[in-house]
């Protein structure tokens, strides 16, 4: 994916490798220069920087709740 990828907190994430425990699908919690990821099956957390994850993601699962409108207008503004 060479595009911007646009994160949600609750996001559902599948990466192209497993985790060590054998999970492969991954939970936004943090938003930022880094993303904060928890694993799913064993709950551990990462940090990751956005370009790395950007790289590593194969799909979304679930998307989170859609950002509160005044946020879209804030960053559609910044284009
Ligand atoms: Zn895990």
């Amino acid at each position: 994916m060479g595009e911007i990828v646009d994160f949600r907190m609750g996001d559902l994430l599948r990466l192209r490798k497993p985790h060590p425990c054998g999970g492969f699908e991954w939970e936004v919690v943090r938003l930022g220069a880094d993303i904060g990821l928890r694993c799913t099956t064993c709950r551990h957390r990462v940090l990751l920087e956005r370009r790395v994850l950007e790289k590593r993601l194969k799909a979304f699962v679930a998307r989170g709740p859609e950002p509160d409108p005044e946020q879209v207008r804030i960053a559609l503004e910044r284009d």
